[in-house]
């Protein structure tokens, strides 16, 4: 894969050199069970103990707080989901289905979605309105940064006033964590995903304020504190701690060569190709990510096709939905129409794309996407 162009870094992320070193590490020395009592338990317990202070570290996590492995972003979600009463639950069409599946399985809960501005941006004010607008609700799912578009939300705006409140709020933070500081309070529970910030796939995490409050989503052995029963997978863990460290250590300095080269990207697509679009515009977001809708008689879906006849890998929306011809409910909820939709592609940097990459793969596109119009 050395001549692949890899640009869709919102799907996953190559597995840090740092992480896979953890990794085989743990594979290798640390393979006991960290339940057990004697040397071999306590040297696999420690790559558990030292991986979660560096993931509680990464989102400067306030002391007291509880992390729990989970398998990844989706089960997380789901732990919280399906652990509330019934009653009402206020979250928007941007968040990953995983959101929208779990609430749909709860014949009991009453799903609000609040009014999404054109730019995908989320309005606090509106948000709490409608919060207010009724019986308090159950439950307020909002995600740190949208996967599509890359957009970030206003979180900050609402941990308080929601906390005042006594309305608990749920925060998908597995698109920012990786990329930008967490600039909010914490909230009630924050969910995180290893594959999106140079870790491994299978792992993620659960994190509450404190004790957490919810009843186990697997029962059995009472691993991680009682919450999420199972033998914790430490090689994965240890993929995960060695990968948030390497956040913490380079996110800043990261976060502003991939805005530049971002915008340099877009400055020369919109040149290239006339009629073409940046969504997002006016909204703070990922530095990473561009959401660009090609001029008219374009289909993301063929030039996509033809940059990956290129070897370069980009998306046509979120990567979960591919293969589905319905457009994209975070598109659809910006107020685009499905025609439009049809146009837009999703390219999502990370550490290992250079000026270079990028350079090439705007010539590349102008060319596909120039050459593919009528
Ligand atoms: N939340 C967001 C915003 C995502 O982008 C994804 C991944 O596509 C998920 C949740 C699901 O994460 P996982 O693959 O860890 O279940």
């Amino acid at each position: 894969m050395s001549d692949m162009l890899y640009l869709d870094h919102n799907a996953t992320t190559p597995v840090l050199p740092e992480a896979q070193e953890a990794m085989v590490k743990a594979v290798s020395e640390c393979w006991g069970n960290p339940s057990s009592s004697h040397a071999a338990g306590r040297a696999a317990r420690a790559v558990v103990d030292k991986a979660r202070r560096a993931i509680l570290e990464m989102i400067d996590a306030e002391r007291g707080a509880q992390l729990t492995f989970t398998s990844g972003a989706t089960e997380a979600i789901n732990h919280v989901i399906s652990s509330a009463p019934a009653g009402r639950v206020i979250t928007t069409a941007l968040e990953h289905v995983a959101v929208h599946e779990a609430a749909a399985r709860r014949s009991d809960l009453t799903v609000e979605l609040v009014e999404v501005e054109e730019n995908g941006h989320v309005d606090a004010l509106r948000l709490l309105d409608l919060v207010d607008a009724g019986d308090s609700p159950v439950l307020v799912c909002c995600m740190a940064a949208n996967n599509e578009t890359g957009v970030v939300q206003p979180i900050g705006e609402l941990v308080r006033p929601l906390r005042a409140r006594e309305v608990p709020l749920l925060v998908d933070a597995s698109q920012m964590a990786g990329r930008l500081n967490l600039n909010f309070e914490p909230p009630d529970y924050l969910v995180l995903t290893a594959h999106k910030l140079g870790g491994p796939k299978g792992v993620g995490a659960l994190v509450t304020r404190g004790p957490a409050d919810l009843p186990p989503f697997i029962v059995g052995g009472g691993q991680e504190s009682g919450m999420r029963a199972g033998t914790e997978p430490v090689p994965a863990i240890a993929g995960f701690g060695a990968a948030a460290q390497v956040v913490l250590e380079t996110r800043h300095e990261e976060a502003s060569r991939l805005w530049s080269l971002r915008e340099a990207m877009a400055k020369h697509l919109l040149h290239r190709l006339p009629g073409s679009r940046v969504l997002g515009l006016g909204a703070p977001r990922l530095p990473n990510t561009l959401s660009f809708m090609l001029p008219e008689g374009q289909t993301s879906s063929a030039v996509k096709a033809a940059l990956d006849a290129d070897g370069i890998c980009v998306s046509a929306g979120s990567s979960c939905h591919e293969g589905h011809a319905a457009p994209s409910a975070v598109l659809t909820a910006m107020g685009i129409s499905a025609e439009e939709a049809s146009r837009v592609l999703r390219i999502s940097m990370g550490r290992v794309n250079t000026a270079e990459d990028i350079g090439h793969f705007v010539e590349r596109l102008s060319v596909l996407a120039g050459g593919l119009s009528a």
